[in-house]
């Protein structure tokens, strides 16, 4: 489909207008193509080639829009860092409409009613993260928003230093929040509740439309999807870094992309984000904030549901996450004939691996071309003992298993590049001075990380010393 043949739908405008507020972009001075995404265009049925087209950058923009697309900037509030903010909301992004079930989101195209004294701007650094990782994690396996291109401009942008104003158009099943229910529960508008479940409902989780009890039904989906979530995050090391309500997908997908983190060594106590002081969210936090985000919005969801109900629901949040991750981490092992020990060879290998040292991303590589000789994988860690013991209990483990294709297996889901902090950092470098190639060719490598990359191999594994386990500011 050509660009201008796309139509959009703003179902949300038809809600009450207390959930959002009409707003125009303001398009970004000499505005220039970085990246453009084939494989999230072909989700939106827009032709490749349409990137090339001029319209295509003034849509990138926020200067061109597409029939049906009145654009518009969502309310909702959120607990930040423990802390209930009376109102968020869109404070640099501008909602466009939706095509074939994705929202389509500029972020950085201007301030709005919600942003707060901020200037509605997103620079290329925190950009170019965000349009990488969220094509990183999709191939991962892992439920996110995706991402289908990102501009660059001239227009500098005030922060720590001068940068350049960037746009990232993300795509999402839906970009409500947990903080969009807390927004109407804590400024006692409670009869705006029920609509917008039912909006939900009608968004993410259709099959629920029409049930007597859908909310609660609802709701059980959400404890569900978000534990889900929280497990594919454990299983790969990934450290989000600001789990504020306002950040959690009413749809359980990954969204806002902040100071997140890949792990260098596994380590429960790493915290990506620079302004988390007392690392509240921290690695080995998620699953606990989860819950208690979860246990937030069921506060404010006290008028259509019960917390009798919704606190039923949450008692099944460990369960599933604890199901999701040993499935998760037994797929990583190469075991697949379930047996009742695995949790434990599990946890004991967490425990060896835990600030060790080891390269959490390389050792289970290396794992998946194991064959008994233990030469590599000893030589990851100073103190070969603990990893030593582990492999005898996991030789034994082995044992039971048909172990015909389980390297082939295990190198399908034990990914051989990561998209590490120093990593992107060297393509925002260069792209910062005008060289985009870096970002394309990531943006590649995201698409395929269980392949062999030769010209990039130094990306695969340990992070060079100095620029292992970088901890990033919020400010973007
Ligand atoms: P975040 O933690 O990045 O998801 O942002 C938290 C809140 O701050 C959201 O309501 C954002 O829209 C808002 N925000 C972040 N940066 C800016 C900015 N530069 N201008 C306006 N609002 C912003
Ligand atoms: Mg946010």
């Amino acid at each position: 489909m050509k660009l201008n043949e796309i139509v959009l739908n703003t179902n949300y405008r038809e809600l009450d207008s207390h959930f959002y507020t009409d707003t125009k972009a303001s398009p970004l001075n000499s505005p220039y193509l970085i990246s453009f995404n084939s494989s999230t265009a072909e989700l939106i049925e827009l032709d490749v080639s349409e990137c090339e087209h001029e319209d295509f950058i003034h849509f990138m923009n926020g200067s061109y829009m597409l029939s049906g697309s009145t654009p518009f900037a969502m309310c909702y509030t959120g607990y930040q860092f423990g802390h209930l903010v009376p109102r968020l909301g869109d404070g640099r992004a501008l909602n466009l409409g939706k095509t074939n079930s994705w929202n389509l989101q500029l972020k950085g195209s201007g301030s709005t009613l919600y942003s707060r004294g901020g200037d509605g701007r997103a620079v290329i650094r925190s950009s170019i993260r965000e349009y990488l990782i969220s094509e990183a994690m999709f191939t991962l396996g892992v439920p996110t928003t995706r991402a289908l291109a990102i501009i660059g401009s001239d227009e500098n942008v005030p922060r720590a230093r001068w940068e350049k104003g960037a746009i990232v158009l993300r795509m999402s099943s839906s970009w409500v929040r947990f903080g969009t229910f807390e927004y109407f529960f804590y400024n006692h508008k409670h009869e705006l509740l029920a609509p917008l479940a039912d909006y939900v409902i009608k968004e993410s989780y259709p099959h629920l439309e029409g049930e007597v009890n859908r909310y609660y039904l609802m709701f059980k989906e959400i404890v569900s999807g978000t534990a889900k979530m929280i497990a594919h995050w454990q299983s790969l090391g990934f450290n989000h870094g600001v789990m504020n309500t306002d950040n959690m997908s009413i749809a359980c997908v990954t969204i806002d992309y902040g100071p997140f983190a890949f792990l260098d060594a596994y380590d429960y106590r790493n915290v990506c984000n620079k302004s988390d002081e007392d690392g509240r969210y921290a690695f080995g936090n998620q699953p606990d904030v989860a819950h208690w985000n979860l246990s937030m919005l069921a506060k404010a969801l006290t008028p259509i549901l019960s917390i009798e109900q919704s606190e039923q629901l949450l008692e099944n949040f460990e369960d599933i996450f604890d199901e999701t991750y040993e499935a998760l981490m037994c797929a990583k092992l190469g075991l697949y004939n379930k047996d009742e020990k695995d949790n434990k060879l599990i946890q004991y290998l967490l425990s060896v691996l835990n600030n060790r040292s080891i390269d959490y991303t390389a050792f289970f590589r290396l794992l998946s071309h194991y064959h008994g000789d233990r030469t590599t994988l000893l030589s990851m860690c100073a103190l070969p003992k603990p990893l030593i013991s582990w492999l005898d209990d996991y030789d034994q483990r082995l044992e039971k298993e048909n172990t015909q294709n389980r390297h082939a297996r295990m190198l399908r889901c034990n990914p051989k590049y990561i998209l590490k902090n120093y990593i992107l950092q060297e393509a925002i470098d260069k792209a910062e001075v005008g060289d985009n190639s870096l970002v394309n060719e990531l943006l590649y490598i995201a698409q395929n990380p269980y392949d062999e990359h030769p010209k990039f191999e130094r990306y695969a594994g340990i992070a060079p010393s100095k620029l292992g386990n970088l901890k990033l500011s919020c400010s973007s």
